[in-house]
């Protein structure tokens, strides 16, 4: 099970840039701007949610999960499963998760939340090996 630390929700900033986009302000293809990486991390890593796309209101939103930490090494900045998520969690002990929602139809992105995860535990500096492994 995840635990998430420190959520902040985005859903002020998102409404405040949907009334910007519907009122003219700013211009839709700003915000709809989901680049091929981010579709195709939607598409192999995107959950599907019970929500329609508040841009074009044709397709439902997928939302994936970025992840980031100094101890994740390589994985750090890669869009990550819910599984994937719950093992780092289980083996590192603190990193960020952006959770960004894409439409594949039109591009629109926003993040939607942020939260920390992980053990909580600082990283041990002895070079003991834990049996078992
Ligand atoms: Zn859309």
């Amino acid at each position: 099970m995840l635990s998430p630390r420190q959520v902040v929700d985005y859903a002020l900033q998102r409404r405040a840039l949907l009334v910007a986009v519907h009122s003219g302000r700013v211009d839709q293809a700003e915000a709809c701007d989901a680049g091929a990486y981010l579709q195709r991390a939607a598409r192999f890593h995107g959950t599907t949610v019970d929500q329609t796309c508040p841009m074009c209101r044709k397709e439902q939103l997928a939302q994936v999960s970025w992840v980031f930490g100094e101890s994740l090494r390589q994985v750090s900045g890669s869009a990550r499963s819910t599984d994937d998520l719950e093992q780092l969690a289980a083996h590192h002990p603190e990193f960020t998760v952006h959770v960004v929602e894409v439409c594949r139809t039109c591009g629109w992105n926003h993040l939607v939340r942020s939260f920390v995860l992980g053990t909580g535990r600082r990283p041990r500096r002895t070079g003991r090996r834990t049996a078992g492994e």
